[in-house]
Order: C-alpha cells, then structure tokens, then sequence
C-alpha cells in the first residue's frame, strides 16, 4: 500500500473534488460572466483520462470524491464516468458525491443513485421564479424543482446550497428553511468568494452570514449539534423543522485548520487550496508516463506544497482569485 497523502502541517488529504467540465448551462451572476469563454476541447481530460486521475487519488489513500464543475451533467458521457467511480466503491472508495444546478437531475437521478450516490449538492438561491431566472441569466426554477422530486424519489439524500446575496434572496431565509424542512431536505448557506472577473462588482452582494444568523435566530431556535462532513461547513439543526442548517463562512471565518481536501480542474491542474493560485500541473505527468508511480509523484509533490490557508478579502476590489468557482468546482 503507497503510504497515505500528509501535507506540511500534518493534514492527511483525504478528498477529492473532480472537477469534470468548465462549462455550465447556466451563467449565475456571482459565479461566471455572461460571456465567459471556456477552455478549448484540446485542453480537456478525457473521461477515460479522469478516470485513470482519480483512481491515482483512490490509491494515495483519498477516500471521499465529489464530482462538481461547471456543471458536471451537461459533459457529454459523465454518465458512464460516475458508473465507472462508484464501482470503486467499497474498494478504497467510500463516498461518491455530485454538486450540480439540478437542471438535468430530473433525467438522471435514477442512475445516479443506481451508481452508488447517496447524497447530492444542489444549488438553488431562490424559490422565486423571476429572480431565479435572473440570477441564473435564463435558468428555469421549474426545472429544478421537477430535478428535485426525482432525485428525492430515487433514494438521494439533498442538501441544497444557497449563496448569500445582498438586495436579492436576503429575504427569503425563512421560506427557504420552512420549504426544506417540508421537503425533507438540508440547507447550507455559503458567502460569496471573490473569485473570477463577472463582469461587475461583487462586493455588493457581499453578505456577511454571522448577519443573516443573529436574524435566523430572532425566528428559529438553531439548536448546535455535532455532525460533520468532509465539508468546510458548520452546521446546526433547526428545531421547529428538524432538518440541518450550514453555514460556508471563507470570509467572516476561516475554516483552514481541518483543511483535508484539493481539487482538480479538468485540464488536470491541481489546486492545492481554493483561495490560492499555486496549482500542479498533472496532465504532463498522466500524458507522460504509463506509469502509476510517476503519477503518484507528481501527486506527492504537489500536495508537499498545499498552504496553510487561504487569503480572501472581500474589500479588495480585484478578484483574489482570478480563476472563477466553475474552474475547480468551489
Ligand atoms: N454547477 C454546479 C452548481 O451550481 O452546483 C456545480 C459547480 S458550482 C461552481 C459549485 C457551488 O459554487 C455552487 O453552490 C455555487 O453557488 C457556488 N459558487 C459559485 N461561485 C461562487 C462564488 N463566487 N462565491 C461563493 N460560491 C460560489
Ligand atoms: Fe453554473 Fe454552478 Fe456557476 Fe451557476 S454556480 S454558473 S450553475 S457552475
């Protein structure tokens, strides 16, 4: 057994997030520009490539992989790749999990979970329809609503995300936490990062969550309660509905500490950490060698130079990050 992935302060490195495309369907106001332009086809793994990456991963001891993008069910064949991982379950692998926009789950949510996925990530930051479709630049909230019932109907357990954002869905906290709890699903709210040119200022929708917990609070009794996810999140559980309540704060708090995870864009870069813009280059070592162990060197290096943290600050009015949330999947 190769001995397992330990990066300079002791964190072993346990998860994967696999970003398998940059493109979207959608184009939300605080994730991408309208007119983002994506990577050339030449640039891109192959599915069978990423496959072969994440397999590298399994065997350096991650346990845990979530597919995310972009959105990872508008890439052609993701299918057959998420067949593919989930028959890795039980063998080194102990989770396969999916972040997606929910625009395609009506569709697919039976083989998702004939696959072996347990529990999905859905993004949704509104239950209006109007502002749904304003924040997504065209989205359709029925679709995602219709994704919704079938991926609840296939066994998946959901967890929606929700970003924060000032002016737009502030007031829908409480509607938002009744519908999950009727729904019978858990809710995660997460701050904006500055992350990638949108094509406007984002310090506006900028909304602090310690804010929107202290009016949480005057409504909901938030109850504290131990669980924990590989995730950045912190949660609680809302008494009156019984359902999980997170909250994703890069900003008001870092969460680097327990830190166990990289990420990997489908150029096959590495990013050691979400707020920085080192990456490893793995492509070259996957193109280059047939060899696992060179790639499993590659992998080393890389993670022999993860940071301690990341360095977000929302006042900066250039990006952090200049590569967008789509490029490594958040
Ligand atoms: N397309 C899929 C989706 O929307 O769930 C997966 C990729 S998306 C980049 C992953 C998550 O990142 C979504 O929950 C999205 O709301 C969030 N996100 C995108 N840009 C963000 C930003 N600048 N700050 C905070 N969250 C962001
Ligand atoms: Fe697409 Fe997800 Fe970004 Fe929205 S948040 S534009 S759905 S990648």
């Amino acid at each position: 057994m190769p001995a397992p992935l330990i990066d300079p302060f002791g964190r072993a490195i346990t998860y994967l997030r696999l970003s398998v495309t940059d493109r979207c369907d959608l184009r939300c106001v605080y994730c991408m520009a309208e007119d983002m332009s994506f990577l050339p086809r030449a640039e891109i793994l192959s599915l069978e490539e990423l496959e072969r990456l994440a397999g590298a991963f399994v065997a350096l001891g991650v346990t845990r992989l979530r597919l995310t993008g972009g959105e990872p069910l508008v890439r052609r064949g993701i299918l057959t790749l998420i067949e593919r991982l989930g028959a890795r379950l039980g063998h080194g692998l102990d989770e396969l999990t999916l972040t997606t926009n929910g625009t395609h789950l009506a569709e697919h949510a039976g083989t998702l979970a004939r696959a072996g996925i347990r529990r999905i990530n859905v993004s949704l930051d509104t239950l209006d329809p109007g502002r749904f479709t304003r924040l997504t630049r065209w989205g359709r909230l029925d679709r995602v609503l219709a994704g919704l019932d079938a991926a609840r109907a296939a066994g998946l357990a959901i967890k929606i995300n929700t970003v924060a954002l000032r002016g737009e869905n502030e007031h829908e906290w409480d509607a938002l936490i009744a519908w999950c709890g009727e729904q019978g699903f858990d809710l995660c709210l997460i701050e904006t990062m500055p992350m990638g040119d949108i094509g406007a200022d984002r310090t506006d929708l900028y909304l602090p969550l310690s804010q929107v917990r202290a009016h949480l609070e005057e409504t909901w009794t938030l109850d504290p309660t131990e669980y924990k996810t590989p995730g950045p999140a912190r949660y609680v559980r809302i008494r009156e509905t019984g359902r999980r309540l997170g909250f994703i704060t890069p900003l008001t708090h870092n969460f680097c500490e327990g830190c166990n995870r990289v990420r990997l864009t489908v150029s096959g870069r590495l990013f050691m950490c979400l707020g920085q813009n080192d990456s490893a280059d793995l492509r070259g070592a996957l193109r280059g060698s047939e060899n696992e162990t060179d790639l499993h060197e590659a992998i080393r290096s890389a993670i022999a130079r993860k940071p301690k943290g990341h360095d977000f600050v929302i006042e900066r009015r250039a990006p952090a990050v200049a590569r967008h949330m789509s490029v490594t999947g958040g």
